[in-house]
C-alpha cells in the first residue's frame, strides 16, 4: 500500500514525524508536507505565485521520502499526485495538535488535505490530538497504528469508499486511559467566537481571534465532542456533497422557469 502523509502543522512537526513513524509498517510512506504552519487555511490552494518543492532530510528513516512544499497543505496532496506523479493508495493527514471536530474542519489544513486526496480520488484519514497543546502524541500515533493494524485488509479493499474520509480525534490521554472507539457525527454546537483587542508597543490595537465551545457534560456519545470530551477516540466518516437536497425539492416548484425571457415576466 502506498500512503501518502501530510499535515498542516508543517513538515518540522512532531506530529507528522510521529504519523510518518507509525505508518511505516503497513506500505510505502512518502511524506509531503508545508515549509511552515498552515493551521486554519482550510482549502486554500496558491495560485498566484510559483510553488518550491524541496527534498528534507526532516525526518529519520524518510530521506528519500520527504519532501516540503512552500505552500498550502492541500498545495501538497496536488503536488504529489500532479508534481511527482505519486499514485498514492491513501492520504493521511495529521497528527494535527488540537482537535477539529463539528464545525472546525471547515477551517482545518489538515481536514483539507485529506478532502484533497477524496477529491483526486483516493481515500483519506485526517488524525488529530484534541488539545492545543503537544500532549500524549504517543496515544496518537498508537491509535493510528492499531486502526491500520486491524483494518488494513479492508483499507486495501476500499472499504473507505474513495469519496470518503475518516475524521479522528483522540484525546490526550494516556493509552490505557482511553476509553475506546466511538463512531461519530459532526457536532453543531455553536463556536463561541471571540475577538481580543490589545495594544502593541508602540499603542495601536490589535486583534486575536480565539474562542471554543462551552461543553455540557457528554450526553451523545455519537457526537464527536462529546465521545471525545468521555475519553473515547472518534472517528466521523465525512464525504463532500455540499448539496442541499431536500431544498432542491422545495425550490424546484418556486425558482425554475424555462429558458425564453418572455417566461420571466
Ligand atoms: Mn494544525
Amino acid at each position: 500500500m502506498r500512503i501518502l502523509v501530510t499535515n498542516d502543522d508543517g513538515i518540522f512537526a512532531p506530529g507528522i514525524r510521529a504519523l510518518a513513524q507509525a505508518l511505516a509498517p503497513f506500505g510505502e510512506v512518502t511524506v509531503i508536507a508545508p515549509s511552515r504552519e498552515q493551521s486554519g487555511m482550510s482549502h486554500a490552494i496558491t495560485v498566484d505565485r510559483p510553488l518550491r518543492m524541496d527534498k528534507i532530510d526532516a525526518i529519520p528513516g524518510f530521506e528519500n521520502r520527504c519532501f516540503m512544499v512552500d505552500g498550502t497543505p492541500a498545495d501538497c496532496v496536488k503536488m504529489a499526485v500532479h508534481g511527482l506523479g505519486l499514485r498514492p493508495d491513501m492520504v493521511v493527514s495529521g497528527i494535527n495538535i488540537g482537535e477539529n471536530l463539528g464545525t472546525d474542519v471547515l477551517y482545518s489544513g489538515t481536514v483539507s488535505a485529506a478532502i484533497e486526496g477524496v477529491l483526486l480520488g483516493i481515500p483519506a484519514v485526517a488524525v488529530s490530538q484534541v488539545g492545543g497543546e503537544l500532549k500524549h502524541l504517543e496515544t496518537s500515533a498508537q491509535v493510528v497504528a492499531e486502526l491500520f493494524q486491524n483494518n488494513l485488509g479492508l483499507f486495501k479493499e476500499g472499504w473507505i469508499p474513495a469519496d470518503g474520509l475518516l475524521n479522528v480525534n483522540v484525546p490526550a490521554l494516556e493509552y490505557p486511559a482511553l476509553k475506546g472507539i466511538k463512531v461519530t457525527r459532526l457536532g453543531n454546537q455553536e463556536f463561541r467566537n471571540r475577538v481580543e483587542a490589545r495594544r502593541d508597543p508602540r499603542g495601536r490595537l490589535y486583534y486575536w481571534m480565539t474562542g471554543g465551545r462551552e461543553l455540557e457534560e457528554p450526553s451523545d456519545l455519537e457526537v464527536d465532542y462529546y465521545a471525545v470530551k468521555a475519553g473515547y477516540v472518534s472517528i466521523t466518516p465525512i464525504h463532500f456533497d455540499l448539496t442541499y437536497h431536500r431544498l432542491i425539492r422545495e425550490l424546484k416548484p418556486h425558482l425554475e422557469r424555462g429558458h425564453a425571457p418572455a417566461e420571466l415576466s
